[in-house]
C-alpha cells in the first residue's frame, strides 16, 4: 500500500479502518452525458434525485453519521435549499463539475474554469469553502489533480489506487493532495443501474470489503447517487452498511475532509 509503511497508526486512537460515504448529486447532468436526448425512459429518472436525497438525508440523520456530498454546480444553484439543509446536518459539500462533464474531454484552461466556477458556487451556496473535487464520471486526465492542488483542496477522489489515502503532488512546488481511492464496486450504479440487483447482494458485498479492510485497516469510500441510492429499497443496503459499521464499534466513519486532514496531520504535513 501507497504510504502504509509507517510506524503511524492508519486511524485515529480506537479505529481499525475508515468508511467514508460520498454522494453525487448529479441532478440530470450525469445520465444527460450520454444518453441521447429521446431516451426519456432514463434521462426521467434524474428527477427522482430530490426526493432520493431527501430520504438519504434522513438515513444519515437518524444513524447520527456525517458524509460527503460531491455536488454538480448547476444543480446546487438550481435547489440551493437541499445543500443548506446538507451543511446544517454536519455534512460535506465537495465538488463535482459544473454540469458533468467529462474532464478528460476538456482543455487544461476549460478544467480549471470548470473547477473554479463550481468551487466559487458551491461555497456561496453552502456558506463554506470545499476543500475537495471527484471528477464526473472519473473521466480526469493528467491536469486534473495539478488544477485541484492550484484551488488549494486538499482531497481528490479519482484514482482507485490503494487501500488506504496517499499523496499526490502532481506539481512539486505546491502542497500534495490527498487522494481517497473509489471503487466500481463500491459504487451503487454497478449494483442498480448497470445491472438490477437486491438491496441485499449490494449490502453483502459492501460488508465483505469492510471486514476485510478493517481486518488490513484499510479504508472504504463509498460512491452513490441519491436518484439511485435513495430509491425505497435500494436505500436499504446504504442504511445497513451504516449500522453494521457502527455495530462493529470501531470503524471511522468520516467526512472526506475529515479523512484528508487526519492524513496530512499524521504525515506532519500541515
Ligand atoms: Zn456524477
Amino acid at each position: 500500500m501507497n504510504n502504509a509503511g509507517s510506524e503511524l497508526p492508519s486511524w485515529p486512537a480506537g479505529y481499525r479502518a475508515a468508511l467514508c460515504l460520498t454522494f453525487d448529486v448529479d441532478g440530470s447532468y450525469g445520465e444527460g452525458n450520454y444518453r441521447k436526448p429521446d431516451e426519456t425512459y432514463w434521462l426521467s429518472q434524474t428527477a427522482y434525485d430530490s426526493t432520493g436525497l431527501r430520504r438519504l438525508l434522513g438515513i444519515l440523520s437518524d444513524t447520527g453519521v456525517a458524509a460527503t456530498f460531491c455536488w454538480v454546480g448547476r444543480v446546487a444553484e438550481d435547489e440551493p435549499d437541499l445543500v443548506k439543509r446538507a451543511v446544517a446536518d454536519g455534512h460535506e459539500i465537495a465538488l463535482h463539475s459544473w454540469d458533468h462533464r467529462y474532464y478528460n474531454q476538456m482543455s487544461d484552461s476549460e478544467q480549471h474554469f470548470d473547477m473554479e466556477r463550481t468551487l466559487e458556487t458551491l461555497e456561496r451556496v453552502a456558506g463554506e469553502r470545499p476543500v475537495g473535487h471527484k471528477t464526473a464520471g472519473w473521466r480526469f486526465n493528467e491536469a486534473t489533480h495539478a488544477i485541484a492542488q492550484e484551488l488549494g483542496l486538499t482531497w481528490v477522489m479519482d484514482v482507485p489506487g490503494s487501500d488506504l489515502p496517499y499523496f499526490l503532488r502532481p506539481r512539486d512546488d505546491l502542497d500534495p493532495i490527498v487522494q481517497l481511492s473509489p471503487s466500481w464496486t463500491w459504487d451503487d450504479y454497478n449494483f442498480f443501474v448497470d445491472r438490477t440487483l437486491t438491496s441485499d447482494q449490494a449490502f453483502t458485498c459492501w460488508r465483505d470489503d469492510l471486514d476485510v479492510l478493517r481486518d488490513e485497516g484499510g479504508l472504504m469510500s463509498l460512491t452513490c447517487h441519491p436518484f439511485v441510492s435513495g430509491r425505497p429499497g435500494f436505500s436499504r443496503a446504504v442504511e445497513r452498511l451504516i449500522d453494521y459499521a457502527i455495530d462493529l464499534g470501531d470503524v471511522w466513519i468520516a467526512r472526506a475532509d475529515h479523512i484528508a486532514r487526519w492524513w496530512l496531520e499524521r504525515a506532519g504535513t500541515t
